[in-house]
Order: structure tokens, then sequence, then C-alpha cells
């Protein structure tokens, strides 16, 4: 799919020699989840500033603190009366988060129908489910009391509900406009990393067709219209959980920041993003009951993928690609397995994009320069980046999260090749998957 719009704005750049990339829609007005933007690269075949346009408005409320739960019964009255309410095991019945919710529906006078059960990669079958229940029920509302997980499910399920024809192959496969009526979402977060809460992305597994594929819809039609995030709710969550979203957190901020040569005053917010998500991960794996550490946690990955840092940025995204296949044949952890590739995928391209490595290195692991390259600048840096996984207590092989190694050419093979620097192969991905074994 072609993004003309882009395509048109950068048709007589002289001197340079356009190329097409696959990307998620992040930064400008298009609506198209993935697209081909041309990169423009400079004599060395680096791929150097698109300095892009943009129209930003998001339009989620976040009531955010310890008593960001006194704004749901306001918010639900400006709501139809039926509600559907989305959610995963039984973790919210655990902390006592279930009944605060039923008993404020109830107090509001709402029809509430559940779908429970979401998984931690949410499946199309439980999307149909929840589309039938939206259709039969006349739902006014989904409410999404979860993680990432729980608001990607409700999210596609708001797209679906009244889609005509199929809505995985139309809206995830083919990335085509929504034309159907859209059910508001709305959030109560209970487990942070996606930013879901504050954006249009649903990711879903089609588990029969083994495709884990991510859409971002546009803001104004996912986006919750209200997010509830309250960082003592994050505290059951268990440690591999934990650090499983903080490296998600961490990879959304990568994943952004390597892409361009300008000076871009996102990349300068995202490293402060960073540098607080690795002051806060530190505090919170010593003490999971940290609030200021937990709600820095919560708030870096909110503001992570909110789209405010990716603005003017043509971003990378190839780990996420990577992770997704891996996550579609094993069911692993997201964050967990995009530690795994991380390492070995930034050893991989990172002379492709030096300079930003070795901005990396410095501004983030306060990597010493004198007396180095800037290919030993930039290796230390990742390597830091390695020692950080390491100490969060994170599996650094694919075998333990279930991979085979028959497996490993499937992944490849199925992953949708992108990137902020350079573009890698099938055969290059096999060789970053490869080194993750
Ligand atoms: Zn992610």
């Amino acid at each position: 799919m072609v993004c003309k719009k882009t395509v048109q704005r950068y048709k007589n750049v002289e001197h340079q020699k356009l190329t097409g990339n696959l990307y998620f829609c992040a930064m400008n007005n298009c609506r198209d989840v993935k697209f081909y933007v041309p990169t423009i690269r400079n004599k060395q075949n680096t791929i150097i500033a698109m300095n892009l346009d943009f129209t930003f408005q998001n339009p989620t409320r976040i009531h955010f603190g310890r008593s960001a739960m006194n704004h749901l019964a306001d918010e639900l009255k400006k709501f139809g009366p039926n509600i559907l309410l989305v959610y995963g095991k039984n973790s919210i019945k655990k902390m006592g988060l279930y009944d605060q919710v039923i008993r404020t529906l109830k107090e509001c006078g709402k029809n509430v129908v559940e779908l429970p059960g979401i998984n931690s990669n949410p499946r199309y079958s439980q999307l149909l489910e929840g589309a039938r229940l939206v259709r039969e029920h006349h739902v006014d509302l989904i409410l999404a009391v979860g993680g990432g997980s729980v608001i990607d499910c409700s999210k596609g399920i708001a797209m679906s509900a009244y889609c005509e024809g199929d809505p995985w192959t139309r809206y995830w496969e083919n990335g085509e406009d929504v034309d159907n009526p859209v059910v508001p979402v709305a959030s109560i977060l209970t487990m942070t990393g996606t930013a879901s809460e504050m954006n249009g992305g649903s990711v879903i597994t089609h588990e029969d067709k083994k495709l884990k594929l991510g859409r971002v819809f546009p803001l104004e039609l996912a986006s919750p219209k209200f997010s509830i995030l309250n960082p003592e709710f994050t505290y059951s969550v268990p440690k591999y959980q934990m650090v499983s979203g903080i490296f998600d957190i961490f990879s959304h901020l990568m994943e952004q920041y390597f892409s361009g040569d300008d000076d871009c005053v996102s990349d300068y917010l995202l490293e402060g993003d960073m540098l607080a998500l690795i002051s806060a991960a530190r505090k919170a794996i010593v003490n999971q009951e940290d609030y200021e550490a937990r709600s820095n946690i919560m708030w870096c990955a909110t503001m992570g993928l909110n789209k405010i840092l990716a603005l003017s940025k043509t971003q990378d995204w190839e780990v996420h690609m990577i992770e997704h296949q891996l996550g579609a044949y094993t069911d692993c952890a997201h964050g967990i397995g995009l530690a795994i590739i991380s390492v070995p995928y930034y050893r991989h391209i990172y002379k492709y994009g030096l300079h930003r490595f070795v901005r990396y290195a410095q501004n983030i692991w306060h990597v010493a320069p004198e007396d180095k390259t800037d290919e030993q600048i930039a290796l230390e840096g990742i390597q830091a980046l390695g020692d950080f996984i390491a100490e969060m207590g994170i599996p650094q092989t694919l075998r333990e999260v279930g991979a085979t190694e028959e497996m490993l050419p499937l992944i490849a093979e199925s992953t949708v090749k992108c990137g902020g620097y350079h573009v890698p192969t099938t055969g290059e991905v096999l060789e970053i998957l490869k080194a993750c074994y």
C-alpha cells in the first residue's frame, strides 16, 4: 500500500534516492496502518532526516493517580446504558477492582454484559465474540479493565462489530479505512507497557493463520474516550510481567529514537523518557510497591506511545515486527520477546545509523567517549542495554521462551520487514534470530 500524500511530498528531492519502506503510519494524517513511505538516503546510503509535517490531536482524557477512580461515575454518565465489560483472567477480581467497577456501573444504572478471559496475546476469536455481544446487546460503551491486551482487544471489537465483511482481512491485513459505525472504548489500566490507554493501536493474533498483526487506527476513532490510571492498580502484576512491561516501554522509545539525522525535539523527549524509565525501573525491581517509581513507569509508558514522541520521526519498529511473529509461534510475553531480540538486532544494524547509536550510548548509558572510535562507543551502548536487560532479570535467549530451531526460518519469513536506518532481508532476520537463540 502506498501513502500517496507522502510519496508526493518527497518526489522532487534532488540528488537523493527514494526507496520504499513498510511503516506503520504514526506521524501524519495518513489513515493507513502500514504503508510504503519513501526513505531519503544520502550518498552513504543512510536514511536522513524527513522533517515531516504533522497534525496532532489526542482525544483521550486521562485521570491519573490514587484518586483517579473517583472520576469513573461522571465519565460513565456521558454514555448510553449498555456496557460491555472486557477483562482478562482473575487478577481484577483478586485485587477487588472488579467489585468496585461493577458497583459503580450499577450505581450509574448501567446494564452490564461481560467478556472475560482475554489472553495476553488477544485472539481474533475473542474479538469476534465481543463483536457479537456488541450487536446483540446494542452496546453503547466498551469498558476495558486490564492491560494493553484487554484494551487492544476492546478497540478491535469496537472497529469490527458493525464491519461488513471479514474485519481481519479488511482492517488488519489490508489496512482499509474504517467505514462502519464504531463503538466508543474507555479503559481502566492495570498493567503498563503498550500505551493502548492513549493510542489507536490494536494488536490481534489470528490463531488459525498464526499471524499477530498490529493496526494503528486513527486516534479520533479508536483512542479511548477516557482512561483511568492509578499506579497502585499495577502493584499486583507479577514481577515477570512487570519487567516485560518495562522493556516493552523501553523498546517503544528505542523504535522511535533509532531513525533520522535531524535536530528533532522528539529525540530529546525520547531520551528524557528513557532516562526516567531506567531510573524508575531500578527502584521498582527492588520494591514493587514504590508508588513514585510505579507512577513514573506508568506515565513513561503512556507518553512513550501516545504519538507525541513520534511526531516528525520516521521510526524503526523492526524489533516489534520480529517479536510479533515470535509471539505468534511461541505466545511469549511481548516485552520479554522484545528484550531477547533487541541486542542482536541493534548489533546487526548499528553501522547504518552509527551517529545515533553513539548519541544513544553517551546520552542514555553515559559511555565515556575518550580514546574510543565511534564504533566502540556505539557497541558499548548496546552492551549497556544488554546489561540493563540482565539487571531486570529478563531471559536472554529464544530457547527460554519456547522457540525451537525449526521455528526460526518460519518466523524470519513471515516477519514484516521495515527499519529506521536499514531494512533487513529475510536472511538477515534469520541471522538475528539465530544470534538470539
Ligand atoms: Zn510493544
